[in-house]
This record gives structure tokens, sequence and C-alpha cells, in this order.
């Protein structure tokens, strides 16, 4: 291991265990920290409050099939039951049920009074005179008894969960209108850098356009964050200073980017020490080495390194477990890391967990295999648009050859959808 590279570093792993351990969630002030919304426009938020089901799912005993209500004791060999009414889904049979004779009944309507079974009309023989069962009938079947699914006071969905596709329709179900989630994370943005040009404005000399703040607003929408975005922060102090006091008194969260590598002629570093209480890590991580979070007056505050490829990797890695951990989304879970062979060499020095940017498919064999995107320099935005995936290579790891084997991580939704 290269020491003189790699000392004063710190991990991924304990930089996330102090990031998680020195803050608070906004959940844990839930009275001030809770709206009740409406379930047509909770998707993406969380669950603030435990779902209990107000019904029981099925609300009554209902027909699984299209076919005939019998009572079991009607049934004797070969016997033809005429039929003595009719039930659809939505309307309950009303009405006498004569012994020795069945009703017909369809798929969700409600089971007579009485009745022991279904039997599907698959089973049947309809005569002039009635019905005619073909098949042996057991107690209960086809029938779909109340509360099978959900019992009525049972926890649905619990706190800390975020609502999307694969609860809503469920929450819909029990008729419940709105739901208890907790606000939406404030969080203020801004970029650092005299060099730094707005899009869609034309460069001048040594100026190069803001990637950084336009990437980090993608990724906190996508969070489902609220985002106040106060633009481009030249490098002068008060205007700094000024910046991070603003940003402070709006935000849960204050993100910048730039100025926070070490040893620098900058003014970030001196103005935070001012403003709130910062620590400046070097992590043992590639690309996006330099890093700095704490707590200003009011809010937390994230650092991001200034160039674009390890600023978006940081924010990944860090600020999203992090924003998960303050907006008490608890049921988040860090992506999964995957066992992949790859088909290209990657280069690799030791002493830092890599973060490569690989291509993943399945091939011919149905084996995962991952390939390079290419150059891996912090500074190749490409890279993530052509890869579908982090190829996570270890810290004490050298070069690796064709053929080794790898771990990867796909890229989420924050990076790309499907
Ligand atoms: P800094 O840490 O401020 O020295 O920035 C490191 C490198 O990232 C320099 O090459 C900067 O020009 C570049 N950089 C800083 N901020 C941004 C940004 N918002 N968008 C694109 N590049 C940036
Ligand atoms: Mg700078």
């Amino acid at each position: 291991m290269d020491h003189c590279h790699t000392s004063g570093l710190i991990s991924l792993e304990q930089a996330l265990e102090k990031l998680l351990a020195q803050t608070v969630p906004l959940t844990a002030i839930p009275l001030v920290t809770t709206e009740t919304i409406n379930l047509t426009e909770s998707t993406g938020r969380i669950t603030a409050t435990d779902i209990i089901s107000p019904i029981n799912v099925p609300p009554f005993d209902n027909s699984a099939m299209d076919g005939y209500a019998v009572r079991l004791a009607d049934l004797n060999e070969n016997q033809i039951l005429p039929v003595a009414g009719k039930v659809l889904a939505g309307v309950p049979f009303q009405g006498e049920w004569p012994t020795g004779s069945c009703i017909r009944i369809m798929t969700g309507a409600p089971i007579p009074s009485g009745a022991d079974a279904v039997v599907m009309q698959e089973q049947t023989e309809v005569t002039e005179t009635g019905v005619c069962f073909t098949h042996p009938v057991k107690q209960g079947q086809n029938i779909r008894t109340i509360g099978e699914d959900i019992t009525q006071n049972a926890v649905v969905l619990p706190q800390g969960i975020k609502l999307s596709t694969a609860q809503l329709p469920l929450v819909a179900s029990l008729g419940i209108a709105t739901v208890d989630v907790v606000r939406k994370l404030k969080v203020a943005i801004f970029s650092t850098g005299d060099e730094l040009q707005a899009i869609g404005e034309p460069l001048q000399a040594g100026q190069i356009y803001d990637t950084n703040r336009f990437a980090v607003r993608i990724m906190l929408e996508k969070l489902d964050c609220e985002v106040i975005d106060l633009g481009v922060i030249r490098d002068d102090p008060d205007t700094l200073r000024q910046a991070f006091i603003e940003a402070d008194k709006q935000a849960d969260l204050v993100i910048s980017s730039g100025g926070v590598s070490v040893g620098e002629a900058d003014y970030t570093k001196q103005i935070l020490d001012e403003v709130g209480k910062i620590s400046f890590w070097k992590l043992a991580i590639k690309p996006g080495k330099p890093f700095a979070f704490g707590k200003l007056e009011n809010a937390w505050f994230c650092g991001l390194p200034g160039n674009p490829v390890s600023a978006v990797l940081t924010f990944y890695q860090l600020v999203q477990p992090l924003i998960a951990h303050l907006s008490g989304f608890t049921a988040w879970r860090p992506p999964m890391r995957l066992t992949a062979k790859t088909t290209t060499p990657l280069k690799k020095s030791p002493g830092r967990l890599d973060f490569q940017r690989g291509i993943a498919a399945i091939n011919k064999n149905g084996e995962l295999e991952v390939q390079t995107t290419g150059h891996q320099g912090s500074h190749i935005f490409s890279s993530y648009s052509l890869g579908n995936c982090f190829i996570v290579l270890e810290r004490e790891r050298g070069h690796i050859a064709a053929g080794e084997t790898v771990q990867i991580e796909f890229f989420n939704h924050l990076l790309k959808n499907q």
C-alpha cells in the first residue's frame, strides 16, 4: 500500500457511520414534521405512522368463481338442484332460499347466508329441471372469506417507508383517502467557483459550466426533497458567508460543491469554520476524496468535491443515505452488490475503494459480466452516461485482469431510469 498517499484517509463506512451518528431525523419531532396529505399526492412520500386497516379485506365472504352456491346437505348423488335465484357482484342475494335448491353466483358476489361452497360452472351440467353437480364438493370451496387478505386494525404498512406503486393501490383498496407523511426535507444548494457559468450562457475565457448544481438538483428531486437553489456563489469571503447564512436559515440540509479540497487557497473552509462546526474529510474512495460534513447554526451541511464525477459519487454514496436518515426513511437500504466477471482489465492502485463506472450484462451462458466504460478520470462525466453500474473495487486491490471476479452495484433511479 502506498502510505504517503493514503495516510489520514477515512473509509466510506467510517464516514457514513459518523454522518448518521451525528444527525437527527426530522421524525424526532413528529408533530412539527408530519403532514396529512391526499393519497393521490403521496407518491415518493415517507409514512410518518403505521397505516392501519379500517376494514376487513375482503369485507364479506364472496365467490372466487362463476358458478353455483350450494348447501352440502342438499347434495346427494346425481341429484339435480333447481336454481332459486341469482347473486351478482355488488348485489347481495335477497329473499328465500328453499331447501334442495342452489343459487347462481358470479365472481366477487356476496355468498348467500347458509351456503357451504361454490361449485364452478365447469363442474356442473345444466338441465331443463336444474343443475347437476359432476364433481365432489368440499366445505368452503371457492369461497373467499371475510378478512382473509387483511383483518381490520392490522398494520398494513409500517412507518418509515417510501410510498409508491407497490403500496398505494393497497392503501386505496382499504378506502383510505389521506395519509400522514413526513414533511419534505428542505435542501439548499449552491456551487462555488469564479470559473462557473450558468447553462445557456456563453462561456468566457477560463469558464466552465456549472454541472454540479444541476446534477445535485436532479438527484434531490428524485429523492423527493424540496430544493432551494441559491445559484453560483463567487469565491469571495463576504458573498460566501452570506450564502451560508441564507441557506442555513431556510433549509434542513445545505449542500455546496467545490472549495473543499485540502490545502487549497479557497475561502470555503475559512468561512465554514466561522459559521459552523465542520469536519473536512479525506475519504478513501475514488473518485471523490475531499468531503466536508457538519452542522451550521441550524442546518446540517455537506460539502461535495468540485469535480462533477466525484460530486455525484459522494452524493450517491454518502448524501443519499444521509437524506434517507434525515427524512425518516428507515426502510431505505443501500444498493445491492452483485458478483460479476470483468471482461476487460481494470486499472487500479491500492489504497482507496474505487467506484469505477461499468457496463454490466448477462452473457449467453447466463452469467453476469461487466466491462469498463473506459477513461475513469474524475472529469469524465460521460462514464456515467455510458455505464449502468459501479464496479466496486476493494481498497487494497491493485490492477485487475480480464476474467477476474469483481463486485458491481447497478445504478439506481438517482442515476438512471430503467
Ligand atoms: P474545487 O474543489 O473548487 O477546486 O474544484 C475542483 C475542480 O472541479 C475544478 O476543476 C473546478 O473547476 C471543478 N468544479 C468545481 N465546481 C464545479 C461545478 N459546479 N461544475 C463543474 N465543475 C466544477
Ligand atoms: Mg473552486
